[in-house]
């Protein structure tokens, strides 16, 4: 995930599905939720279909969290020789990928594995993940358990930095192409595997380079699978099933700064409006006037599944949408989560003006970050913004990085059909559900390769889980990476042919 962007990780609390149960309704209604899906606790690991050592498997991934591939925006500051030394280790570790597949090193340390296809009349289809990792500050060493990168196999689970972003995801890729190899598998569909170095600070030299370059090359990707979502646990109070979630779009973001001079002096003698409260209502507005959020395409997609599942109360009102709709959008617009998937968030994050006690200032600033829903643009964003301060005084400012969202990947796509059957023949508890991720990834780096996207991995995630991410303690279940490395050699199976 860009931590440089994002800033808070809601990766995996992208969903709008946290307060479903806190949806109550005073109607009646007859008819009876669904069972849940058969009961399965998430200590207990998917039967194997295949026959891989696990050991190594798992000595392999502790060996790659121990690389302490830290990307940090300031790139002078970075020790790019760990990187060499990773690059060395993939290399050294999955003998029959390096034999067999081409590898390109692009950006100066990303890895695109290509895995030739039988069939040239396929479409190629890529796996991104990254490996480059967020710092784990000085400051918090001593509250972990185990050192942050000494991959240490522990209590059931690999512990370290990556080990959920994005290392275990995108080795148990690596693995489960070396796992095909062995068994002597050979795809129709080529296969690209992209490793990315600097995915946490934009991703422009790694995933852009790489896009970059197949473009050059000429190359249109049947689909692409990216880090994003994990299959969530303890997401939805009384719903005991785990859901898997597909982000199949992502949010925009942008920085917008709002400007206002005036003339100072002495605050014995103020006049009327002084910067702080020019500034100071236009916030006022922008805070009780949210940019529009509608139950209805993507949101409403998210929530379908589960429907069935919903207490009586609940699912009349979400089988009743003409009737109930306004009521549900308030009640999701009161849960910054819930709130999050349904519009275009302005997050108030800086306000600057003022240096001394009695002196009024003369400019201030505020900035505002705006996390943009599919449904708006940039553009929509500052026609939002001039409309709803109303100030020709106040000057508005779009900063730099800004990013539109990624469009709405298709989920009758067989790509999505495929990953969506594939989640179900493995994690048979779980209930598949496309959803908003409001992070951000390599994938924006794709968009002139493909339209079909799709940001999952298999993670089991607690709500526990999910605070480690980019946190203290990052871990990962031993047989949940198993899982996912069979998870993965079946849906390359299941997509390697004609869709
Ligand atoms: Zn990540």
């Amino acid at each position: 995930m860009l931590s440089a962007i994002s800033g808070i990780y809601l990766k995996f609390i992208t969903s709008a599905l946290l307060v479903i149960a806190a949806i109550t309704l005073s109607s009646c209604g007859t008819t009876e939720t669904l069972p849940p899906p058969p009961a399965r606790d998430i200590d207990t690991p998917i039967e194997r279909t295949y026959d891989f050592d696990e050991e190594a498997v798992i000595n392999r991934l502790s060996e790659a969290i121990q690389f302490a591939t830290v990307s940090v925006e300031d790139t002078t500051l970075i020790d790019f020789s760990i990187y060499d030394e990773f690059i060395e280790f993939v290399k050294e570790s999955y003998p029959l990928i390096n034999e067999q597949l081409e590898l390109t090193i692009l950006g100066g340390y990303s890895m695109l594995y290509k895995w030739e296809g039988t069939n040239p009349d396929l479409k190629p289809a890529i796996f991104i993940g990254h490996y480059d990792v967020v710092p784990a500050e000085e400051s918090s060493r001593m509250l972990w358990t185990y050192p942050p990168f000494s991959g240490e196999i522990a209590e059931g689970f690999v512990w370290g930095r990556g080990a959920l972003d994005d290392k275990g995801g995108l080795m148990s890729i690596v693995e489960a192409f070396e796992e095909l190899l062995a068994q002597g598998f050979e795809p129709e569909r080529t296969f690209y595997l992209a490793l990315n170095h600097d995915e946490e600070i934009g991703g422009l030299s790694g995933a852009g380079s790489i896009a970059r370059y197949l473009e050059e090359q000429g190359v249109e990707l049947e689909f692409l699978v990216d880090e994003g979502l994990p299959i969530a646990e303890e997401i939805i109070d009384g719903i005991d099933f785990p859901l898997a979630m597909i982000g199949v779009a992502k949010k925009g973001a942008v920085n917008i700064e709002l400007y206002y001079r005036h003339e100072g002096g002495h605050s014995s003698m103020p006049p009327r409006l002084s910067v702080v409260s020019v500034l100071g209502r236009a916030l006022t507005e922008l805070s009780e006037n949210p940019m529009p959020g509608e139950y209805s395409g993507l949101i409403r997609d998210t929530f379908r599944p589960v429907i069935p599942y919903m207490s009586w109360g609940q699912r009349l009102a979400f089988n009743n949408p003409w009737l109930f709709k306004g009521l549900i959008e308030r009640r999701m617009s009161d849960n910054p989560a819930t709130n999050a998937a349904l519009r275009t968030t302005a997050g108030k994050t800086i306000f600057e003006a003022g240096i001394k006690e009695n002196v009024l200032p003369t400019e201030g600033r505020a900035v505002i970050n705006f996390r943009i829903h599919p449904n708006d643009t940039v553009d929509d964003v500052v026609e939002y913004v001039r409309r709803t301060i109303d100030n020709e005084d106040i000057e508005i400012r779009v900063m730099p990085r800004m990013r539109n969202p990624s469009p709405v990947s298709s989920t009758s796509h067989p790509a999505y059909r495929a990953l969506q059957s594939t989640i179900e023949e493995n994690f048979s508890r779980s209930v598949v559900v496309p959803s908003l991720f409001v992070a951000g990834s390599d994938s924006r780096h794709f968009h002139n390769l493909t339209n079909n996207m799709y940001r999952f991995r298999p993670i089991r995630a607690t709500h526990d889980d999910r605070a480690r991410l980019h946190g203290i303690d990052e871990r990962i279940r031993i047989y949940n990476y198993l899982e996912m490395v069979q998870f993965h050699m079946e849906f390359i199976k299941n997509t390697s042919g004609n869709l």
